[in-house]
């Protein structure tokens, strides 16, 4: 089906951005890698007046670390994310994630601030943000706004961006000595959304966890911040087999599947608890150095 018909800007600033959304009067939609929003534009599930296309302006592609951030910009993609040497060697879950999503053709296009500004519970890059306690900094026609990734979404494809917000990037913070983080995503096919996935960040001294971070996709209406099962874990020995199960039950007491095409709740349940157990032991042998 094609898309109803819509008017395009291609803005140069962000604050041109920010006014042409503002002048869409709510009816503007940004566009980024186009990955989601076009295909529910072809399907007539989004029909927005104006596309705000963010891609001509200069400096959003940022991948750097800064002020004890990693700074990712609006414009970076999944595939740069996967191909990037610093995050591989430093931020594991982002390497983890990126290569299980979608196909290399939307990884090539599709962009991490995209993918969480949609707020998708099925997006992976939500639970990533989550778990590494990710500030979101947008810029809408009163200023700056800081997000915090653990209460982004506030519903099914709903945040707490403003319809004339522009998600400017992720600022995510350094690891730490003794971090380690892993990503797990169980997918019926390749290319697939998550069946279940589940982001775990641990900080260790020596083999007690002092900091966790626990993140799950697509178990739930929404992106879960399964706080309870990360908080369980503060003060136990990573190597407790008995604290890595009682996590994993608490993610999976967080977690609220329907059951579908991609399996029963029971199945996605179960699957969480598992993931958690798996991707707590594999964090905490990258925060030991003992495994890539
Ligand atoms: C076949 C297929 C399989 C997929 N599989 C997966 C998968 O396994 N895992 C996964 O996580 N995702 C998957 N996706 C989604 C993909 O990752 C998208 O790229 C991502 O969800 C959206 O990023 P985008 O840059 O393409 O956003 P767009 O499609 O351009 O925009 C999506 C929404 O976010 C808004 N938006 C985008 N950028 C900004 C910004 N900077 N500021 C404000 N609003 C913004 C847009 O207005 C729109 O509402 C899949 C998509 C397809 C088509």
């Amino acid at each position: 089906m094609l898309p109803s018909s819509f008017a395009y800007v291609a803005p140069t600033t962000v604050d041109e951005a920010v006014q042409a959304l503002a002048a869409g009067g709510g009816d503007a939609k940004v566009v980024a890698g186009g990955q989601s929003l076009l295909p529910m534009m072809k399907l007539r599930l989004a029909a927005p007046g104006t596309l705000v296309d963010i891609n001509g302006i200069a400096g959003l592609d940022v991948l750097e670390e800064a002020d004890g951030m990693l700074r990712i910009g609006a414009l970076v993609r999944h595939g740069d994310l996967e191909r990037s040497a610093l995050v591989r060697d430093r931020y594991p879950i982002i390497h983890d994630a990126a290569r299980h999503i979608a196909d290399p053709l939307i990884r090539n296009r599709g962009t991490f601030c995209g993918s969480i500004a949609h707020g998708d519970p099925a997006g992976d890059w939500a639970t990533v943000a989550s778990a590494l306690n990710a500030e979101l900094h947008a810029v809408g026609p009163d200023g700056p706004a800081v997000h915090s990734a653990r209460d982004f979404q506030t519903g099914m494809f709903e945040t707490r961006l403003g319809l004339d917000q522009v998600l400017v990037e992720a600022r995510i913070p350094q690891p730490v000595a003794g971090q380690g983080s892993a990503y797990l995503k169980v997918e019926r096919k390749v290319g697939d959304y998550a069946a279940a996935a589940v982001g775990v960040v641990v900080v260790l001294d020596g083999d007690t966890v002092t900091e966790a971070g626990i993140g799950l996709t697509n178990v739930g209406p929404l992106t879960i911040d399964a706080a309870a099962a990360a908080a369980s874990l503060v003060g136990r020995s990573i190597d407790d087999a008995a604290a890595l199960e009682e996590a994993g039950r608490l993610a999976m007491e967080a977690s609220d599947p329907p059951s579908d095409l991609r399996g029963p709740a029971e199945y996605k349940q179960d699957l969480v608890r598992v993931l958690t157990k798996r991707a707590l032991r594999t964090a905490g042998a990258r925060a030991r150095g003992e495994q890539a």
